[in-house]
């Protein structure tokens, strides 16, 4: 529900629809392809109070709530932002987001909430997810947030895994009152927040900033603990945990299963990115070593994470940096906002074409990549039609690094360590209640990619969020 009803508000909704646009400032391309700093120029008061009164204050709920994975309460937010009430339109997110300041940077806005409002039809969409920034930073650097907590329970959760679903659980556990420690197989906090979202995107001191909300209200992190190998599930209740929720994403990068996978000069994306993107003293020991790369570079991949590597390979200092992909760029799952700005920032792309084969020069080192040529044929079962390849079209690219972007699988170990824990479709873990996130295992929730295998980070955070509520339910009802 709507904290600043529309029906009270007097306004001239045809004035606001009319209001003039102005886009999102970006930071020039010659200057932001030289650092990883962020690409997006951040509202000042003025601006973010112009662009919050072009919302037009649609009736209860309005689409962009709806459209909001964790149905933030956006024409409120609005409405306090044009007020200049920044500290109450914080406010109105943490009501319903437990990361709202990362969400306003990396969430898909174009598909959610900005794809939904009303402007849209004749007109261009408000700038909701920035505006979410703004309120978020404004609160961080006048009054920043705190955790606000229920009476100490004296009740112990642990949360594997410190990603966006692992956070938003311990978020909501803290709140409840309860201890939580968080265990993450990295030095780090933050899971793919900081392993593997490049800086430009999302700069990792908001995560850990996050994090430090977190902490000061009671939450210890364990890092460099990978939970199925140096302890497992049971393990952690004989330590007196009452309740422990799984969020450990999905860990593993998809192969090819093409000969010259493992040649020196191809990555997968997550060791690239991590290697690429990641503070020293956040990188875990076996990534210490800086990406080697040469001045042809060949991403295979069309998600997110491809923009990532493409983005990441230009400010690592290659020249030419080509996207090969098999289907069309229609069918591509990433998201157009990065696409854009990878093009922008000089990044190439080869449609219909899927590499066979990484050949290596006469160093042993990776010198080409042999690829065929792609036609689409029939739909397949998700309605996406499938690349064919077309006899005899085999060429191919010089290049001295490729990176596979490919998409990822959950790691088994942690379903193959813990008893009575069922899993499905290669080894995501099975809910048996998707509303809690309980699983077949008493005690133990879950929720985030883990679950449902690669998704976003509102979606996860939204998982932490409603297991978080019904592990504070569990531990009360005991
Ligand atoms: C390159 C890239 C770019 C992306 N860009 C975007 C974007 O712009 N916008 C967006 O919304 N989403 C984006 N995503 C997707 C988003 O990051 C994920 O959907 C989200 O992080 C999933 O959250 P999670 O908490 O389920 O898992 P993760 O973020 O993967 O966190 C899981 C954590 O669990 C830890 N872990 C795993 N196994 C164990 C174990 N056995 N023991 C202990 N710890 C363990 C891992 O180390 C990790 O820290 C991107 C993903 C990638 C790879």
């Amino acid at each position: 529900m709507q904290a600043v009803p529309s029906e009270f508000l007097t306004i001239d909704r045809k004035e606001r629809a009319n209001m003039p646009f102005r886009d999102l400032s970006l930071r020039a391309v010659e200057e932001r392809i030289c650092d990883f700093d962020d690409v997006v120029i951040s509202f000042d008061e003025q601006r973010a109070r112009v662009e919050a009164s072009r919302c037009i204050h649609c009736p209860d709920p309005a689409p962009c709530m709806v459209a909001c994975p964790t149905h933030n309460d956006i024409p409120s937010a609005m409405w306090l932002i044009e007020q200049g009430r920044y500290k109450d339109a914080a406010e109105i997110y943490h009501k319903t987001s437990s990361l709202p300041e990362i969400c306003g940077r990396v969430c898909p806005h174009e598909q959610l909430c900005q794809g939904s409002c009303v402007l849209n039809k004749h007109h261009q969409p408000v700038l909701t997810g920035q505006l979410e920034v703004f309120a978020l930073d404004w609160e961080r650097t006048h009054q920043p947030y705190t955790v606000k907590q229920a009476a100490p329970s004296g009740k112990k959760v642990a949360v594997v895994g410190a990603g966006p679903a692992g956070l938003a659980c311990a978020h909501i556990v803290l709140q409840r009152g309860h201890q939580v420690t968080v265990f993450d197989a990295k030095p780090a906090p933050g899971g793919l927040m900081v392993y593997g979202i490049p800086n430009f995107k999302l700069p990792k001191e908001d995560v850990f900033a996050k994090w430090s909300d977190l902490e000061a209200a009671g939450a210890k992190f364990v890092g460099n603990t990978y939970i199925g190998k140096d302890k497992t599930i049971d393990q952690l209740f004989a330590e007196g945990f009452e309740a422990i929720f799984v969020g450990v994403g999905t860990g593993i990068d998809a192969k090819m299963e093409v000969p010259g996978e493992d040649l020196p000069g191809v990555y997968e994306a997550t060791d690239f990115l991590i290697r690429g993107n990641v503070e020293d003293q956040c990188l875990p020991a076996d990534k210490k070593e800086r990406p080697q790369l040469g001045k042809r570079v060949a991403v295979i991949g069309g998600g997110d994470t491809a923009s990532d590597c493409l983005r990441t390979a230009l400010r690592i200092g290659a020249e030419e940096v080509i996207c090969l992909y098999r289907r069309t760029e229609k069918e591509m799952p990433g998201g157009k906002k990065d696409r854009q700005m990878a093009k922008d920032e000089g990044a190439q792309y080869r449609f219909l074409t899927q590499p066979v084969k990484f050949i290596a020069g006469p160093d042993g080192r990776l010198a080409a990549v042999e690829c065929i040529e792609m036609k689409l044929g029939e739909p397949d079962a998700k309605g996406r039609r499938k690349p064919v390849p077309v006899e005899g079209s085999n060429f191919s690219i010089a290049i001295d690094t490729a990176i596979k972007a490919l998409g990822y699988w959950p790691d088994p170990i942690i379903s193959k360590t813990t008893p009575n824990l069922e899993t499905h479709d290669w080894g995501l873990i099975t809910l048996t209640d998707k509303k809690t996130g309980a699983t077949s295992r008493p005690g133990v929730f879950a929720g985030g990619d883990g679950v449902t295998g690669p998704d976003l980070v509102v979606t996860a955070m939204v998982a932490g969020r409603k297991a978080g509520e019904a592990i504070d339910q569990y531990l009360r009802s005991r």
